[in-house]
């Protein structure tokens, strides 16, 4: 782990545009889940698919019912390792950004502002109108769930559907924030893969295209992922214990 410590810390003073790109891997040791985690939470709780979201009021519902079970389970989670020291390094200027699949939030609540953060899949801890884009707390939305009985709350402005302000299977992914990731991408000579399984696209392609542009490509996962033959350093280790002497005070 020394090595591996002393390369990409090395590597992070020579870069011009350090990246980091996160996945659930990073929020593990905070107590959320990722998806191949035992446990069921994800199982029991799966995310239901854009269109059937769409479709109808009762997936809808039902939605709404397993967003509040997740959100009861990860209530109070804070940031990690990994978060801290990716917004110690944001501070010491030796990372050019940051982008995210995660939708818990932790990054911001690690310090990383909105022009270093790029979420590619959205933000859990609200909602908005899928219509008229109107903001919704989830407060708001579980208040006027559980009075009445399990239904999810339409827009009051424009009676459109009111969904969590993540992306889900089969929805367009976001356009500001893809531009963003592509010109984040493209400017980086250092692109750091921290616990994605990179199987999810088009998110997995960003690190395949900072590669194509030349950049060194690290790929730090407790277990192996399709592109480790291609990265400049694999580190198979927890990102907690990778990243904890970039966490603390210099
Ligand atoms: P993933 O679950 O597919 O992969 C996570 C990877 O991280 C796995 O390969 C796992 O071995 C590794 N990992 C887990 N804990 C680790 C640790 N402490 N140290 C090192 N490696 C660790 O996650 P993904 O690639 O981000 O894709 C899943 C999708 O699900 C994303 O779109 C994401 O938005 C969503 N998701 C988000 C959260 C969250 O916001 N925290 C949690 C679960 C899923
Ligand atoms: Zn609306």
């Amino acid at each position: 782990l020394k090595g591996a410590q002393a390369q990409l810390s090395d590597w992070l003073d020579a870069a011009h545009c350090a990246v980091a790109f996160t996945g659930a891997g990073i929020s593990t040791e905070c107590g959320i889940p990722d998806f191949r985690s035992p446990g069921g939470l994800w199982t029991q709780n799966k995310p239901i698919p854009f269109d059937v979201f769409l479709a109808m009021k009762s997936a809808r519902n039902e939605a709404w019912k397993r967003k509040f079970v997740l959100e009861s389970a990860f209530a109070g989670a804070r940031p990690g390792r990994g978060h801290v020291a990716l917004a110690r390094l944001l501070e010491q200027g030796k990372l050019g950004g940051v982008i995210t699949q995660n939708i818990d939030g932790l990054h911001q609540a690690s310090g990383v502002g909105e022009a270093d953060l790029i979420e590619l899949h959205g933000n859990g801890t609200y909602a908005t109108c899928l219509d008229c884009g109107t903001r919704y707390e989830l407060g708001w939305v579980k208040a006027r769930f559980d009075t009445s009985g399990g239904i999810a709350p339409d827009c009051p402005h424009c009676g459109g559907p009111i969904k969590a302000a993540t992306i889900s299977f089969g929805q367009a992914m976001p356009e500001t924030e893809m531009r963003r990731a592509d010109a984040l991408t493209r400017q980086s000579d250092l692109f750091i893969v921290l616990g994605s399984s990179l199987v999810v696209f088009p998110a997995a392609q960003f690190p395949l295209q900072a590669k194509d542009n030349g950049a060194r490509l690290v790929i730090v996962n407790r277990e192996p992922t399709d592109f480790d033959h291609l990265a400049d350093l694999v580190v198979h280790a927890d990102i907690g214990d990778v990243l904890a002497p970039f966490a603390r005070n210099a």
